[in-house]
């Protein structure tokens, strides 16, 4: 490639949105020439499994690309992957890589996901305090876990979660500590939170919630606890981190593109700058599922939908994000799925017994369902967003009633 390279449209990230956003151009038949730039090393590859089945050895990497090399080469998709792009010339229409290189584009497509949260406290930089974001984090984990007993994890998120189930089933001993008074408060109604802290407990992860850290202590470089607020220190040879992430917009932003929290974008994920566009965990939108509220979404639906939004405009086609939120989680044999987004909900509906473990949580808006998660219930979750969808009031007695399904509501 020459200096004066220039791409019909530059993908800036090849994760799940950088990836999709490829697919559904040529999908859509779109035939000018695509590069598609990327930091890590790695062809674009499914990151849910990073904290499940690859973090617990159930999957291979090849099994978790999103798609082989040669469909890349196929498509004429050229992948410029362990590259970084550093900065946006705007009035150029050009990124600049940390190679020194400089790349045109007709469209960019900024798809630069997030770099994990970390904590600040003395010892954060120690070895064996990890996070889980890329495929490189979880190599170095498993490549350390025959010498750990006992792992601390901070952050009762998602992530944190399926890293305590995975670590659990190798037969790791995990304290997982939270700073909220319970698991998931960010994401779920408090039915969920004490049903997943109920199930870690039982599955013998010492749950602490309630608890800030202090820092992170260690010998010789190397993480040999966490000591709390409290002055109690919690024995650990692995402290993995999932206290959220921080968008990876900073060259954007530079380039005069609105944001901060995330690059703002509109319906067709149009960020303020001409012809660039932003999809992702990195796009600040307004999503109609939350009442029209602007936030990032961190979820592949999102990715992905967004990805094919803006494949439609650059292929010339109408298109509009609007899509239903979705999401899953996995942890022991407990399969979440979520339809919908719960935040600002006023009532909670619990369909089915909890102590069954099928069970799905419907949250409600003036009576109007919001979302719903379902745990080993794919009945619900299947029918339940249509429910979303619509806005549907449905009587909240049959609404409870497990024998009466969603779609006869
Ligand atoms: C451990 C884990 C488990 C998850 N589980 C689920 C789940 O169960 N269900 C679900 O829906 N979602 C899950 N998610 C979230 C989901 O993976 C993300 O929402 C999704 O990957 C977002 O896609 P993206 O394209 O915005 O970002 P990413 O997939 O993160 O891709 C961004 C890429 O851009 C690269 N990049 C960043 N800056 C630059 C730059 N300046 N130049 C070049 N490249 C750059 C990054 O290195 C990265 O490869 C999980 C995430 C993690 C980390």
């Amino acid at each position: 490639m020459t200096k004066d390279e220039m791409f019909d449209v530059v993908i800036v990230g090849a994760g799940h949105g950088g990836a999709q956003a490829a697919i559904a151009l040529r999908q859509a038949k779109f035939e000018g020439s695509i590069a598609m730039i990327g930091a890590e090393p790695e062809l674009p590859y499914e990151r849910p499994p990073l904290s499940k089945e690859y973090l617990a050895g159930d999957k291979s990497f090849d099994r978790i690309l999103i798609r082989p090399e040669a469909f890349w080469r196929d498509r004429s998709v050229t992948t410029r992957l362990g590259e970084r792009v550093v900065a946006v010339d705007a009035p150029a229409r050009q990124v600049l890589t940390d190679s020194g290189e400089r790349i045109g584009y007709r469209r960019l497509i900024w798809a630069a996901g997030g770099e994990p949260r970390r904590l600040t406290c003395d010892g954060h930089d120690l070895t064996g305090v990890h996070t889980v974001r890329t495929r490189a984090d979880v190599d170095r984990m498993v490549g350390e876990l025959p010498d750990v007993a006992q792992a601390v994890i901070i952050g009762g998120g998602y992530i944190g979660l399926e890293a305590a189930a995975a670590l659990t089933k190798l037969g790791k001993k995990v304290v997982l500590i939270e700073a909220l008074d319970r698991v998931l408060a960010r994401v779920a109604g408090e039915p969920l939170s004490r049903f997943y802290e109920q199930e870690h407990r039982a599955h013998g992860v010492d749950v602490r919630l309630g608890i800030a850290v202090d820092c992170i202590v260690g010998t010789n470089g190397r993480v040999s606890g966490v000591r709390l607020s409290g002055a109690e220190i919690v024995p650990a040879q692995m402290v993995i981190v999932g206290i959220g992430i921080v968008p990876s917009v900073q060259p954007l932003v530079e380039a005069g593109a609105v944001g901060g929290n995330g690059v703002r974008v509109d319906a067709q994920c149009r960020t303020s700058l001409p012809d660039v566009f932003a999809i992702g965990d990195c796009a600040l939108h307004v999503n109609d599922f939350a009442g029209g509220a602007e936030m990032r979404v961190e979820s592949v639906q999102n990715a992905n939908d967004q990805a094919g939004v803006v494949a439609k405009v650059i292929a010339g086609a109408e298109a509009r994000y609007a899509s239903v939120p979705w999401f899953w989680s996995n942890q022991y044999d407990l399969k979440l799925q979520t339809v919908g987004l719960s935040t600002g909900h006023d009532a909670v509906v619990i369909r089915g017994d909890m102590a069954s473990r099928s069970f799905s949580v419907v949250y409600l808006r003036n009576g109007r369902v919001l979302a719903l998660d379902c745990v080993n219930a794919v009945k619900d979750y299947v029918q339940g967003r249509k429910l979303v969808e619509t806005g549907a009031i449905p009587p909240v007695e049959r609404l409870a009633d497990s024998g009466v399904p969603l779609k006869e509501l």
